[in-house]
């Protein structure tokens, strides 16, 4: 037996090909057997589940820092150390958590995560007490609304459900904020609360939404199921239904001590600054300019930590696959003494679970320069699948993938699918928000125990790794060691201007849009606003035929063009985007065809969605709207559609927003006075500040500024003159959001949604919501 073996080892010797070349001629490959071993390590029940801001974190970290100083790899963290040490916010429930129910007659344990939830923020607390039904647990004894107006609750449990009763919603206002509530039961001396359902059989209840101000380590914040509740109540005279029926009809507080207990043991914490790490090693470049630009790769290595339950999240392929990979890539280009000529750094993030926190700090407090960064590679879930790679965000940079694909080997590329990819789910977000191209690789097919125990190494299949392996490491080599200039200029902006939705202002006619714009597939304008024109020396019926019939043709000619879908209300510009599509509203520019006959309005309203009128002169006479203007805006305001008007002094203005019952965008060049700023938002209406075709755009985001500290951008929008889709344009709009990031700090998370088409988007529901609801089918 025994030289059998050895026989077939000979043989085996003697054919492998890897063996019988040059040693110095034949690199070292990216070896699957040592990457599924690094999952192996990384996923078995000690690992404890890889939590950030757990021991379990810190084993994982630990490990791979270890592996990188045995290859001999450079450290690229803090002090010559392999670590980013920076704070995460942190929630915790340790394992082991209990909640039982003790009525007069029977006791009952309850299953974490079935029947009830730990509420983000809850304290932790180990006690037996009784349970006080306080109704919508509503404290506002100044608004003559107290639920818990003679009652005792000090180190008992109050159970209350979410809202106001509906009638007294106004008078009561804030007091009804759950925030309010939180603190009123806190303050009122309760030890815990538990939040449940008015009306059961709606579903599973995930609780209510606490904020970390409302923090207390030893209060309780707890959510049960309809099945708890009706447990506590199960020996009680009366029921949940009834008695908030009660507390709505008569706006009278119903509550009582319930008689019931619940006992309570768990330990839940949540610290502001709990320290973490990435774990970061770099092969410095080998040119000597070039190596101060970098290639970023990276997956992030912590997961779930142990359930309180117990049971633990082992996370093999959510994330310890793409941190295998990493760490093999690395040890090869060690051992291959690679000298790439931009350095490379090899990034495993911390706290990606818990919100893209270790890729996040990395990018803003970067070690290497982010402006400098080429490109980052994010692997997430790499370790089976069908055999496919997705190698997704060439929409956002596709010279990078161009790049590659010429590159890459045939054999790779036979597996690799690009993708249009885009921010969101993993640790490529924050890189792609600071203008770095950025790839996300997540093997294709089905994910199984997706963020379930159950996310073991015997999931893990060797041939995937091999293959994103060979994948990303071609790909390295490759971005690292391109001669030239891989920074585009205004790459950020780039990035901004394609993923906010974009609206192009240019109120072209439909069969000029198709015509240039038809085909293009994947353009920076996400919405473009096409109107049907008023044919001169036609007016009443004849020229409202005359649009309906254009209107026709135009939906119908639509249908040719593969890159442009029609706007319908039941479908969001950001779906069609994502699929590629420009959306495509139509309006009608001009009003004659709506001075004369209200009632025709709402019939064009069927096809068309906004009206754009440059000259409103007629509307106004002295002292007020004329006739035919009263005409006009009561057949604006009976249909949905959307005026935007141009052209209007101060008084006009101002009548026009005291007249309308229905929004009105103004198009401005200029800011208009105080007062009128101050009308558009307190009715919600929208101003369209305009940018002029040769305007300075740092002249302008002035101007825009002032309008948004003035009225907020939830009322305010961009209206581009230049045609967006082309390269006067472009420009003109890559300038503005050029010196809009200059003062980033002005801009929160939805302003330049807003800015950009939200505020439209929202303008224009408003107007559609008192008139007619039904779509015009083509
Ligand atoms: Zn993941």
């Amino acid at each position: 037996m025994k030289k059998f073996l050895g026989l077939l080892l000979a043989v085996f010797i003697l054919f492998s090909p890897a063996l019988t070349k040059d040693k110095k001629t034949t690199p070292y490959s990216f070896d699957a057997q040592a990457a599924w071993t690094y999952i192996k390590d990384l996923s078995t029940d000690e690992m404890q589940g890889r939590k950030s801001g757990q021991p379990s974190g810190v084993w994982g970290e630990e490990y791979i820092a270890s592996k990188f100083k045995e290859w001999g790899l450079e450290p690229a963290g803090d002090n010559g150390t392999y670590f980013q040490n920076f704070t995460i916010e942190h929630r915790h429930i340790a394992e082991g958590v209990q909640f039982e129910i003790v009525t007069e007659k029977e006791r009952r344990d309850f299953y974490y995560g079935e029947d009830w939830r730990v509420q983000r923020y809850s304290g932790s607390g180990h006690f037996t007490a009784e349970i006080v039904f306080v109704g919508y647990g509503i404290h506002a004894p100044a608004k003559d609304f107290d639920e818990y107006a003679g009652l005792d609750v000090e180190g008992k449990v109050v159970m209350f459900v979410d809202g106001s009763p509906q009638k007294l919603s106004r008078k009561l206002g804030d007091a009804a904020n759950t925030r309010n509530k939180i603190e009123a039961a806190r303050k009122l001396g309760a030890r815990a609360i538990i939040v449940f359902r008015p009306t059961p059989g709606q579903g599973r209840f995930y609780g209510i939404g606490v904020d970390k101000e409302l923090y207390d380590p030893d209060f309780v914040i707890l959510s049960i199921e309809d099945n708890v509740t009706d447990f506590i109540f199960k020996d009680l005279k009366t029921e949940t239904r009834y008695l908030f029926r009660e507390i709505d009809d008569k706006g009278k507080p119903q509550s009582f001590e319930t008689g019931v207990k619940a006992f309570i043991s768990l330990n839940s914490y949540f610290d502001e600054k709990r320290p973490t790490r990435n774990v970061l090693a770099k092969i410095t470049g080998s040119d000597r300019t070039l190596k101060d630009e970098y290639v970023v790769i990276g997956g992030h290595m912590d997961h779930l930590g142990v359930s309180p339950l117990g049971d633990v999240y082992n996370g093999a392929n959510d994330n310890a696959s793409g941190t295998a990979v990493v760490m093999e890539i690395a040890r090869v280009m060690k051992l291959n003494k690679a000298r790439p000529k931009r350095t490379v750094i090899f990034a495993c993030w911390a706290g990606e679970e818990q919100g893209l926190l270790g890729s996040r700090y990395y990018c803003d407090h970067p070690p290497y320069p982010v402006e400098r960064t080429i490109a980052y590679i994010n692997m997430d879930m790499v370790g089976h699948g069908s055999g496919n790679v997705p190698f997704r965000g060439e929409y956002y940079s596709p010279e990078i993938w161009k790049l590659l694909e010429k590159k890459l080997p045939k054999e790779i590329l036979k597996y690799t699918i690009p993708g249009r990819g885009g921010p969101g789910g993993s640790d490529h977000t924050p890189f792609l928000g600071k203008g770095v191209p950025a790839y996300a690789v997540m093997t294709e097919g089905y994910h199984f125990k997706y963020h379930r125990p159950g996310d073991d190494i015997d999931l893990i299949k060797p041939e995937i790794l091999k293959r994103v392996g060979d994948l990303v490491h071609a790909s390295v080599e490759i971005l690292a060691s391109e001669p030239g200039d891989l920074i585009l200029p205004m790459r950020r902006e780039t990035y901004y201007l394609k993923y906010q939705d974009l609206t192009n202002f240019k109120f072209e006619p439909l069969d000029h849009v198709t015509a240039s714009h038809g085909d293009a597939k994947d353009s920076h304008v996400d919405l473009q606003l096409a109107v049907v024109e008023e044919k001169e020396g036609l007016s009443g019926d004849e020229l409202r035929v005359d649009i309906i019939n254009t209107l026709f043709d135009m939906t119908e000619e639509m249908k040719k063009f593969k890159g442009l879908t029609l706007y319908s209300p039941s479908r969001s510009v950001s779906m069609n985007s994502r699929q590629g599509r420009t959306t495509v509203m139509l309006g009608l520019k001009g009003i004659d065809a709506l001075r004369d006959n209200p009632k025709w309005a709402r019939v064009l309203a069927e096809g068309l969605y906004f009206v754009v009128a440059d000259d409103l002169s007629f509307l106004f006479g002295e002292g007020g709207l004329t006739e035919e203007g009263k005409t006009f805006l009561k057949g604006v305001n009976s249909s949905s559609l959307l005026l935007l008007v141009k052209g209007l002094d101060s008084a006009q203005t101002k009548l026009l927003l005291e007249e309308s019952k229905k929004p009105v965008v103004f198009l401005e060049e200029e800011l208009p006075d105080k007062e009128i700023l101050e009308l558009i938002k307190e009715k919600e209406y929208a101003l369209g500040l305009i940018l002029s075709a040769d305007e300075e755009p740092a002249a302008y985001v002035r101007k825009l500024e002032e309008a948004k500290e003035a009225i907020g951008a939830s009322c305010l929008m961009i209206v581009n003159e230049n045609c967006l889709w082309g390269t006067a344009g472009k420009g003109q709009m890559l300038k503005v959001i050029s010196e809009m990031l200059k003062n980033e700090e002005k801009y929160g998370r939805r302003d330049f949604s807003d800015l950009f088409s939200s505020t439209f988007l929202r303008v224009l529901r408003m107007a559609r919501g008192g008139g007619a609801q039904t779509s015009f089918s083509y």
